[in-house]
């Protein structure tokens, strides 16, 4: 036999008993998005590879190390995109949609990064994401996070906790990282070599370093916060007035930086402790340098990404049930006569009731086994047609999923009487 070919390390297949769990999650997610005016932007899966070294940023984990990158065959450098921020700038500034406009984006769609799979950690993986562009103030900070922690209601997640931090403006980060390479310098003999590479290149990633053996070196460091310049102080102040109006509980994580390089000012993580070291299941904040890096005309921005697979573990960690979309009902049909008046009924049923999911038995089999198949589809109820019952105009209703009677109804009332006994909308069932 030929050898079976497997996907890809790290990429699964969403097989149809999980589609329905993703299908409710990306269409909450859809529902809000809209609610609060956002619109959504569907980019290219490739894009060229400069895009990312560009506005990512060279001395970053995704840049270094994670990318799939390839010539293709034109010669060009190309790479699966990593996240999609950069994208969405990309794509804002080829079709004119950021210079002087305030822009409200929505994304949700796969993207790529070559990291050691495991729980939580993938390396193919979703994201959904918001992005802003236009607005410099604190407001679209909070609306943004608000839109996030609307979603964990919705949802019904518990255990998420919003750290919030600021980086300051440009300057005040330059500041900053002159003192922070001179606490790190005097520390120099307790980095790794990683570290002590990052110290010098991009040493606020040292303080998003994951290694145990500097936790207590990163907890003493100086504190960006302390080093805010005046605009961005009030601009941190305002948008913890606004949460704690909005009633969104939130905690100061002044150790929190982001692994991208193009954050200024506001940056905030959702964070659970449910999910190991892929703890952070949203992670956002303010991109003002970002489109001017890209090229385009120097326009602020604003957004977040967060992982589906990783709010899908959570669901299921918390033991929130979400809705089925099995069918409710399974025609049963006996003999040619009966399945002629079978597909004729279901397709009269699925004009009249279009949220009703019904399916046909097909390729016949006897009473018994259509029964078995009933109950394995997961429908609620079975529709038996027989070729007496049909003489007299009648079908079979029998429930699958209680003891209750199996009734006989008029095929000229079963409309009237399925929406009597079955819960409809796309979200039940
Ligand atoms: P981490 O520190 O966990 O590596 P990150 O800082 O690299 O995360 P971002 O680039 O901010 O992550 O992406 C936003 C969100 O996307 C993360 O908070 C996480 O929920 C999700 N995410 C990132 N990388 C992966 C991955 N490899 N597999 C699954 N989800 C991911
Ligand atoms: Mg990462």
């Amino acid at each position: 036999m030929a050898k079976v070919i497997q996907s890809i390390r790290g990429m699964h297949d969403i097989l149809p008993d999980q589609s329905p769990v993703w299908n409710y999650l990306e269409s909450t997610i859809r529902d809000l998005f809209i609610q609060y005016g956002y619109r959504e932007l569907r980019t290219p899966v490739l894009e060229s590879t400069s895009l990312f070294s560009r506005s990512i940023g060279e001395v970053t984990d995704i840049v270094e190390k994670e990318m799939y990158s390839f010539d293709d065959r034109n010669g060009d450098n190309l790479s699966l995109r990593p996240e999609c921020t950069a994208s969405c700038v990309r794509a804002g500034i080829q079709h004119g949609l950021l210079y002087n406009q305030q822009q409200r984006i929505w994304y949700i769609g796969p993207m790529f990064r070559h990291e050691r799979p495991q729980k939580g950690r993938y390396r193919q993986f979703y994201q959904a994401g918001i992005e802003t562009f236009g607005i410099p103030g604190p407001d679209i900070d909070a609306e943004v996070i608000a839109v996030s922690a609307r979603l964990w209601k919705r949802l019904g997640l518990k255990n998420v906790e919003l750290q919030i931090n600021s980086l300051g403006s440009n300057e005040a980060r330059n500041n900053y990282r002159e003192v922070l390479i001179n606490y790190l310098k005097s520390h120099e003999d307790q980095l790794g070599e990683e570290e002590k590479r990052r110290m010098l290149s991009n040493p606020l990633r040292v303080l998003d370093s994951k290694n145990p053996a500097i936790a207590d070196i990163i907890k003493a460091a100086p504190q960006l916060l302390d080093y805010l310049d005046e605009e961005s102080a009030a601009h941190f102040e305002r948008l913890q007035q606004l949460l704690n109006e909005m009633a969104i509980p939130f905690v100061i994580n002044t150790r929190l930086v982001r692994g991208l390089d193009y954050y200024c000012r506001t940056v905030f993580e959702w964070v659970t402790t449910e999910l190991g070291s892929q703890g952070t299941i949203c992670a956002g904040g303010r991109y003002d340098g970002l489109v001017e890096q890209l090229g385009g005309k120097a326009t602020p921005g604003f957004g977040f990404a967060m992982g589906l697979e990783r709010i899908l573990l959570l669901l299921e960690e918390q033991a929130i049930s979400t809705p089925k979309q099995s069918p409710q009902l399974y025609v049963v049909m006996q003999g040619e006569a009966a399945e002629t008046a079978g597909f004729k009924l279901t397709e009269r049923l699925r004009d009249e009731l279009p949220d009703l999911r019904i399916v046909n038995n097909t390729s016949g089999g006897s009473f018994k086994s259509q029964m078995k198949r009933a109950d394995k589809s997961g429908a609620e109820f079975a529709i038996i047609l027989g070729d007496n019952e049909l003489a007299e105009g009648n079908v079979s209703v029998k429930p699958l999923r209680s003891n209750e009677a199996q009734s006989q109804i008029a095929l000229l009332e079963l409309k009237d009487h399925l929406n009597k006994i079955i819960r409809t909308g796309k979200n039940h069932g």
